[in-house]
């Protein structure tokens, strides 16, 4: 096994993507950065993470922050209960844990919005701590290199890999690193789409290399069932001395887009009504 890790972490060294939130130990940083980067490709978050850093360039600056400006900053990015639980992490770090980033796994994971992946990140790529960050393109690298039929959505399927993955990461002399280059891997060569095996640094000891069948893997139990879901709105103008000002709603909590504004519902249905609206041009204030 060492020889795998040496060669991947060789490779890693050699061929990662210099990003802002690379090479880096502020934990504070490197968090903010994996809640931007969840669910939004690295193109789109990288601008946002480096909106947040100059607002906000340390945690107590976030959680002074007022929630609305947080909210703002974050807008176009979606999934704001991702902004909210940052913001609300941030206040509690600073308030309850003496403004300090946890070091403890029990700490970092009781924070909002923490999961065990982005625990695993931080603690790991901060503070070189051995604990596994299992994302998407680790489970689909794991699925592959023990060639594991075993479904990455089950429960019984996330245990399995988060095991393999605390096993390699015990045995690695850098384990910031390491979950780095796992990640990485999967990210640049061992693709959804496409297994780059000649490209690979761990190709002579993958089971799954140069196989088709393999590139099929990972495997999943569950399939996605996809309610279409249509929203129509009434944009309501109001007429001002000299513009219009469009008349807003805040929305529930409890669905999506919660505390977002909204122009006035119309429908929210499965399907879209047939009627046709009439639109007009609107006059001059
Ligand atoms: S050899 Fe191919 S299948 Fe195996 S880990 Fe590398 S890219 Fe993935």
């Amino acid at each position: 096994m060492s020889t795998l890790l040496n060669k991947l972490h060789g490779w890693y060294q050699e061929n990662h993507r210099k990003l802002p939130w690379r090479d880096i130990d502020d934990p504070y940083r490197i968090w903010l950065s994996e809640v931007i980067l969840q669910q939004t490709r690295i193109d789109q978050g990288t601008s946002y993470y480096l909106r947040f850093v100059d607002h906000y360039p340390t945690v107590s600056d976030l959680a002074a922050a007022p929630l609305d400006e947080v909210l703002k900053l974050w807008e176009g990015l979606g999934y704001y209960s991702r902004a909210r639980n940052l913001h609300r992490a941030a206040q509690i770090i600073v308030q309850e844990l003496g403004g300090t980033f946890p070091t403890d796994y029990k700490s970092v994971r009781a924070l909002p919005g923490i999961g065990d992946y982005t625990a695993g990140a931080v603690l790991s790529f901060a503070y070189d701590q051995p604990y596994p960050a299992v994302d998407g393109n680790v489970l689909r690298v794991l699925s592959r290199l023990y060639a594991s039929e075993e479904p990455i959505d089950t429960t019984q399927g996330k245990k399995y890999y988060t095991a393999l993955a605390k096993q390699l990461v015990e045995k690695a002399p850098h384990p910031g690193l390491h979950n780095q280059a796992m990640i990485e891997l999967g990210a640049l060569i061992c693709t959804p789409q496409l297994c780059d095996c000649s490209r690979c640094p761990v190709r002579s000891d993958c089971p799954s290399a140069d196989s088709p069948e393999r590139a099929g893997l990972p495997r999943k139990a569950l399939k996605l069932s996809v309610q279409p879901r249509h929203l129509g709105y009434l944009f309501v103008l109001k007429r001002t001395s000299d513009h219009w000002q469009t008349i807003l709603y805040q929305r529930p909590t409890g669905d999506i887009w919660a505390k977002l504004y909204q122009p006035t519902l119309l429908y929210d249905q499965p399907v879209a009504p047939q009627e046709e609206l009439l639109l007009q041009p609107l006059p001059e204030p």
